[in-house]
């Protein structure tokens, strides 16, 4: 028998059991009118039920038509995730009663969704992780039930169909995620890729991009699953991984006890940080799928499909790698590939001075550029790309020293003065001319004859002193770092540092 030993970041229960988690995300796409209807999907603060017509409303005769766009942002997901899509595919209808559902049923894709079978890779604190996607189908929103206090006090349930029939797309993983790390760090890639193929704004505080996981355990070594359990409600990324931490600690003790685990639906609560039982769970017989006898069969024309996945953009996993062959960081790439305002000025930047190092350029944008963004509260800031390659290589070349690179910065930011103008009329140009310091490092080492031989008894420190020395001669202009080097060329081995002398 073999012992695992916990991997870094994970919960020590995972010494013992396999947790073996799927997520089911559900995301609103971004298209301008609902999935069968033409009403606005800009509902947001919008009157309740103001955004509704006879088809979202489930009204009787009322017949749906097929919204091309969502479809489009389907195919495009599942072209990004190297999903394939049947040449053919149609609507199911999934039944069931809720208030929030005026149909009575809501128009999905049961056995045939618009793509299946893709994956998904991606960073964690362990290495990568790819994870198999089921599938992505096409669906419908519900509208939203709204629990309140009537006028007299009284509870009362308010259902507003501005939501209902809004575009979703449901993507699904095998259960092939560990760890609720993993869990977070699937979602949180899944929502950039969204983004950036313009599928969905993705939001989860607005509830545009809904998680549920599925988790289960089973000793290590064993095969065979054990009972999953679903979790829901939770509403943030950070939630994702306490309540798949907190669900694999929960089923570990009961497993522990030689209790039995029963397959069920549980919330999540944020505030008191634990999952709790809502309902048994529903199979797919409970829904009594059947095909839609309102939609036709969707054919996907192959010279549509084609299209589609000639203008996908650079995807993140892509953009990270280019980074990383450029020479960044894989936590640089992964920061500036997540951050589509900060990639941008990092690209435009290189594109302006096609001299510079891409490292520098991204170290001055993760380091002082987000700090100043942060600082701000801004979404951007308006740093224009020549100017912040002027401060790259103004650093670079010893022009001006690094704290004076992000003084000026700061100040470009502030007022839009060029870097030049900024660093010309506060004198911070650098003296890094080697013979000019050589003139002044020869008066400081004349004029401090104790420091000196302190330097030459082998007592280091000394030097700092006799920099200090120089940069008050030339009004701290002096390149520090060449000033030092000349005071030790100057006064020969003695000045060596203590490690490097005889
Ligand atoms: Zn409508």
């Amino acid at each position: 028998m073999t012992t695992i030993a916990p991997q870094a970041g994970e919960v020590p229960v995972l010494a013992r059991y396999e947790a073996v988690i799927g997520i089911e995300v559900h995301c609103q796409l971004r298209t301008a009118s609902k999935m069968f209807c033409g009403c606005s999907t800009a509902y947001d603060g919008a009157v309740p039920n103001s955004h509704t017509c006879p088809v979202c409303l489930g009204l009787p005769g009322a017949l749906p038509v097929i919204n091309r766009r969502a479809v489009e942002l389907v195919l495009a997901t599942g072209a990004a995730l190297g999903a394939t899509t049947p040449e053919a595919t149609r609507w199911d209808r999934k039944n069931y009663f809720y208030p929030d559902l005026p149909k009575g049923y809501q128009i999905s894709q049961y056995d045939l969704p618009l793509a299946a079978a893709g994956i998904l890779t991606f960073e964690t604190a362990v290495g990568p992780v790819t994870v198999r996607i089921t599938r992505a189908h096409l669906e419908e929103d519900t509208a939203k039930l709204i629990h309140a206090e009537g006028p007299s006090g009284e509870r009362v349930s308010l259902v507003d169909f501005n939501r209902s029939g809004v575009p979703l797309m449901e993507i699904v993983t095998e259960p092939d995620i560990r760890s609720a790390e993993a869990a977070r760090r699937y979602a949180e890639e899944l929502q950039l890729l969204l983004r950036t193929i313009g599928a969905s704004d993705a939001d989860m505080e607005h509830g545009q991009l809904r998680v549920e996981a599925n988790v289960s355990l089973r000793p290590r070594g064993t095969e065979t699953y054990g009972t999953r359990v679903e979790i829901k409600n939770m509403n943030s990324f950070r939630s994702v991984e306490r309540a798949i931490a907190f669900e694999i600690e929960r089923q570990a003790a009961v497993l522990d006890e030689g209790g039995r685990l029963v397959q069920e639906t549980r919330g999540w609560s944020d505030d008191r940080g634990e999952t709790y039982r809502m309902r048994g769970k529903e199979t797919s017989d409970d829904y009594r799928y059947f095909p839609e006898p309102d939609l036709p069969p969707l054919r996907v024309d192959p010279a549509w499909l084609d299209g589609i996945r000639a203008t996908l953009p650079e995807l993140p996993a892509a953009r990270r790698e280019r980074y990383v062959g450029l020479g960044l960081a894989l936590a640089d790439a992964a920061l500036l590939t997540a951050d589509p305002d900060a990639a941008a000025l990092f690209e435009a930047t290189l594109t302006a001075d096609r001299a510079l190092e891409p490292r520098p350029v991204a170290n001055w944008i993760t380091g002082d550029y987000l700090r100043l963004r942060n600082a701000a509260g801004a979404a951007s800031l308006d740093v224009a790309a020549p100017e912040l390659a002027a401060v790259v290589r103004l650093v670079g070349d010893g022009s001006i020293s690094r704290a004076s690179g992000r003084e000026v910065l700061e100040a470009h930011v502030e007022t839009r003065e060029p870097v030049a103008a900024i660093v010309e009329r506060r004198g911070l140009r650098q003296i890094s001319d080697v013979d000019t310091l050589d003139r002044i490092v020869d008066e400081v080492v004349a004029a401090n004859p104790a420091a000196v031989a302190d330097i030459k008894a082998g007592k280091d420190q000394a030097i700092r002193f006799l920099v200090g020395q120089v940069m008050k001669a030339t009004k701290g202009q002096a390149n520090a770092a060449i000033a030092q080097a000349a005071i030790r060329k100057r006064l020969g081995p003695g000045a060596s540092p203590p490690d490097g002398g005889s």
